[in-house]
């Protein structure tokens, strides 16, 4: 005799076989949450990743909010046939080197937590030095902020986190991205004071519309793309990342166009490698802008290139 029952058994039964993360579902059943934890530190490990029990952790918070892990470890209640479920997906996909952000669906930048797809660069602490570097030079007032290849909309919004009386415009060629970017302003209430619009870097934009303009632009060596890691390499979007034969393709074509929609004495900061100081300081000269400046990360390595839009400085 079969009654409702069986029927739900038999589909949760089905979708079981169907996961990919079948393997480990299995490998996890009827262990404690302490053995599944060791037993997940071991596979990270095993996969290449070396911050495996920081990820292990993060992952495990992820699917038993709203309890803690020192709860769950407490009290096997807690912990739910579907949470493990949960974890095995989430686990399968980082043993895939996929990014923990792309993983988790979210990364915490400055002093907001966005929303993360593989259409979008993974915002990345480094780049807090160039919202530092624009806090520093720029107090709050009427100002209108551009924000250009925005991403996941990580710099805008840190800077107009910050600053209240400010307008923020993101410009992204990739309409993946900007639907990434318009649901990170939504989730961080900041949807009133930005918009978004599909372009190519400066094109079509007002003449001097513009107080400030950042940018962290696609600069790696597409030679030496290949060699990343394969969490960048395979899975955030090379548009992001290739900055062509020598890197700087992207400051070239931003440089060239940047002191028309810039304000008189507007300020232009953009993220730079580890290498570029040199080189994207003489662009930034060779374009005309003023107390051209290179600035430095936490590491101590070069980071922002900064330059005005005024000879009268
Ligand atoms: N810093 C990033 C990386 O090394 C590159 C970001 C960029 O090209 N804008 O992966």
């Amino acid at each position: 005799m079969t009654g409702p029952f069986d029927k739900l058994v038999g589909d949760a039964r089905a979708a079981f076989d169907k996961a990919p993360s079948k393997p480990l579902r299995e490998a996890w059943q009827g262990l404690g949450l302490a053995d599944i934890r060791r037993d997940l530190v071991q596979r990270l490990l095993a996969a290449g990743i070396d911050e495996a029990e920081i990820e292990a952790r993060h992952m495990l918070s992820h699917v038993l909010a709203p309890a803690t892990l020192a709860e769950a470890l407490a009290d096997p209640a807690l912990v739910s046939w579907q949470r493990i479920a949960s974890l095995a997906d989430l686990a399968w996909d980082r043993l895939a080197r996929k990014p923990l952000s792309q993983v988790l669906g979210s990364q915490p930048f400055w002093t907001l937590d966005l929303a993360v797809t593989s259409d979008v660069l993974t915002p990345r602490a480094d780049t807090e030095t160039l919202v530092e570097a624009v806090l520093a030079r720029c107090p709050d007032g009427d100002a209108e902020l551009l924000d250009l290849g925005t991403g996941s909309g990580a710099i805008l919004l840190a800077l107009l986190s910050e600053r209240p009386g400010w307008h923020g415009t993101g410009i992204d060629l990739s309409d993946a991205a900007l639907g990434v970017a318009r649901g990170n302003a939504g989730r961080c209430g900041l949807a009133n004071r930005t918009r978004f619009a599909r372009g190519r870097w400066s094109d079509g934009l007002a003449d001097a519309a513009f107080d400030i303009v950042v940018s962290n632009p696609p600069y790696i060596v597409s030679d030496v793309l290949a060699g990343l890691e394969p969490e960048v390499r395979d899975h955030e979007p090379a548009m992001a990342l290739d900055g062509g034969a020598d890197g700087l393709d992207a400051y070239r074509d931003i440089f060239r166009d940047v002191r028309r929609i810039l304000k008189e004495n507007g300020l232009l900061a953009v993220e730079i490698g580890y290498d570029q100081g040199a080189a994207v300081s003489a662009l930034a000269q060779a374009a005309g802008l003023a107390d051209v400046a290179v600035l430095r990360d936490l590491a101590g390595q070069d980071r922002v290139v900064i330059g005005y839009n005024g000879e009268n400085r």
